[in-house]
C-alpha cells in the first residue's frame, strides 16, 4: 500500500518546507522536498511517475507528525470510581484530536510486584487500542525486589517509572525510596517521572479546611498550594542531581514549580518537565462556582490565572519540554458527585486527550510559540524523552507513518456534544479554536478523515521503548 501526500507543507520540530510525503505500508518511505521554482501542483522530482494506491492532496495544509501524549490514564481505578474512557474509546478520541501515540500508566499495588501491575494493565489495554501505546509504571513500593525489576523492565522496553511525593495512602515514596529509585535509573538507563506535590503537608491543609466546614469543590484548589508543589520539585531535582540521574516532572502546574525547574536546569541538573493544557487555559476561578467547580477538580489543582503567562514562557524557552494531558475523565453526573458534600471525595481528573493538539496550536495563533515548537512539545520532544526517537515524532524517512494533515485555518468549537471522549462534559465547552486535524494516519492507515472514524480497536501496538538517556541532557 502506497500513499502519496502532495502539495502540503511539512512541519517538523526542526523546520518547515514544502514537500511530498510517500508512505509505504506502515512507514514513511521518503520525503521529497520541493524547490521554490516548482509550481504548486507539481510533484517533487523524487516521485514524478510513481504509481501509488492513493494520493492525498494537502494543498493549503500542513503535514505534521502525529501527537504523542505522554500522560494518560485510561480505565484508571481510583478506588471510588473508574476513569470513563476505556483504552478503546480513549485512543479513538485521541486520534480524532491528532494524537497517534499514548503513554499510559500501569500501577504497582503495595506489596505486589511491578510486573503484576504491568500485566494487569496489559490485560486491559492489549487488543483494544486504536493507536500505538506504551506504559509507564507507577511505583508504590521501592524495595530490593522492585528495584531489581526496574532493571529487567528497562531491558524489555518499559523504561519509565513514576514516583510520588503525593498520595500517602497509596503511592508516596519517602526520601530514601526516591534516592534509591534515582540511583537505580542512573545505572540502568531508565527515567523517573515525579508527581511532585507534598502529600503529607497537603493532608494537613485539607483536614483543616474540611474541619472548618469548607467542603465545596473550590477548597480542593486551596488544599494543594503551589508552594507545596514548588517545595517538592526543588527537593526531587536535588535528589536526582546528587546521583546524576535525570528526572521528569509530570503535570507541572505552577510558577512556583517552574521556578525550581529553571533553577535546577541552570545548575546543570538533568531536570525536565511536562505541563498540561488545563494549566495553560483554565484557572482556579473555575473551581469557585459552587458544585459546577467539580468538573475542574484535578491534582495538582488549577492555579490563579496569573501563573499561565509564565508557563507559556516556560514552553517557549524549553524550560518545559512537553505537554501531556493527564487525561483521566469522570462523568460530572454519576461520578464527580461522589463528592457532592465533600471535595475530598470528588474523583480527581479531567478529560483532555482529544483537545491537546488543537489547544496548544492556539499558542501558535497567539504568537506565543512557533509552529515548529508546537510540533516539538506535542510530538517530537515526547518521542525523544521516552525512547521513541527515530520511530515517532517526525515526518522523516523510516519513521512510522503517524501523520496528521492539519488545516491551520479551519475553526471548530470544542464541546461535549461533538467530542469523542466518553465523558459527559468538556472543560472547554463552547470554546472556538483555530486549526483542525483533517486526516489522521496511524502507522500508514487513515484512521480519521473529515470527522469520520475509519480506525479500528486493536490496530494499536504496544511500544517497547529504548532508554532515552542520550537525549536527556
Ligand atoms: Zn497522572
Amino acid at each position: 500500500m502506497r500513499t502519496l501526500i502532495t502539495n502540503g507543507t511539512v512541519v517538523n520540530a526542526d523546520g518547515s518546507y514544502r514537500a511530498d510525503v510517500l508512505v509505504e505500508d506502515e512507514r514513511i518511505a521518503a520525503v521529497g522536498r520541493i524547490g521554490h521554482e516548482t509550481a504548486a501542483d507539481q510533484l517533487s522530482d523524487l516521485f514524478a511517475g510513481l504509481v501509488v494506491d492513493r494520493t492525498i492532496d494537502a494543498a493549503g495544509r500542513w503535514i505534521v507528525p502525529g501527537g504523542i501524549d505522554p500522560h494518560t490514564h485510561m480505565e484508571l481505578d481510583v478506588g471510588s470510581a473508574v476513569a470513563k474512557d476505556t483504552f478503546e474509546s480513549g485512543t479513538r478520541a485521541a486520534a480524532f484530536g491528532g494524537t497517534t501515540t499514548i503513554l499510559d500508566f500501569a500501577g504497582q499495588e503495595r506489596g505486589a510486584s511491578l510486573r503484576a501491575g504491568l500485566d494487569a494493565w496489559l490485560s486491559q489495554a492489549e487488543g483494544h487500542c486504536a493507536i500505538d501505546y506504551g506504559a509507564h509504571i507507577m511505583v508504590s513500593d521501592v524495595n530490593a525486589a522492585s528495584l531489581a525489576e526496574m532493571d529487567q523492565l528497562v531491558a524489555e522496553g518499559v523504561t519509565t517509572f513514576k514516583l510520588f511525593t503525593a498520595y500517602p495512602d497509596r503511592y508516596l515514596s519517602d526520601d530514601g525510596a526516591l534516592m534509591r529509585a534515582f540511583r537505580r535509573t542512573a545505572d540502568n538507563g531508565g527515567l523517573v517521572l515525579m508527581h511532585a506535590e507534598n502529600g503529607l503537608a497537603i493532608d494537613v491543609v485539607t483536614e483543616a479546611l474540611a474541619e472548618a466546614g469548607n467542603r465545596e469543590p473550590y477548597y480542593h484548589g486551596l488544599s494543594r498550594p503551589a508552594l507545596l508543589e514548588g517545595e517538592c520539585v526543588n527537593r526531587v531535582i536535588r535528589f536526582a542531581e546528587v546521583v546524576e540521574a535525570p528526572v521528569y516532572i509530570v503535570h507541572l502546574s505552577s510558577r512556583d514549580a517552574l521556578e525550581e525547574v529553571v533553577r535546577g536546569r541552570d545548575r546543570g541538573a538533568l531536570a525536565f518537565a511536562e505541563t498540561c493544557p488545563q494549566y495553560l487555559f483554565l484557572d482556579l476561578s473555575l473551581l469557585d462556582q459552587g458544585w459546577e467547580g467539580a468538573k475542574y477538580v484535578c491534582s495538582p489543582p488549577l492555579r490563579p490565572a496569573d501563573h499561565q503567562e509564565e508557563l507559556w514562557l516556560g514552553l517557549a524557552r524549553d524550560d518545559l519540554q512537553t505537554v501531556g494531558t493527564d487525561h483521566c475523565p469522570f462523568d460530572f453526573v454519576g461520578q464527580k458527585d461522589l463528592g457532592r458534600d465533600d471535595f475530598r471525595k470528588i474523583p480527581n481528573g479531567l478529560p483532555g486527550v482529544e483537545e491537546r493538539v488543537d489547544l496548544i496550536f492556539q499558542g501558535v495563533i497567539a504568537g506565543r510559540i512557533t509552529r515548529e515548537r508546537w510540533v516539538e512539545v506535542v510530538s517530537t520532544a515526547p518521542a525523544r524523552m521516552f525512547g521513541l526517537a527515530g520511530r515517532k515524532g517526525a515526518i522523516a524517512p523510516g519513521h512510522d507513518a503517524d501523520i496528521v494533515v492539519y488545516d491551520p485555518e479551519r475553526k471548530h468549537v470544542l464541546s461535549a456534544e461533538t467530542h469523542h471522549m466518553n465523558v459527559d462534559y468538556s472543560c472547554y465547552e463552547g470554546m472556538e479554536v483555530q486549526g483542525h486535524c483533517d486526516i489522521v494516519m496511524s502507522r500508514g492507515r487513515v484512521v480519521v478523515e473529515d470527522g469520520e472514524w475509519l480506525g479500528q480497536a486493536g490496530h494499536g501496538r504496544f511500544l517497547a521503548r529504548e532508554s532515552s538517556r542520550e537525549y536527556l541532557k
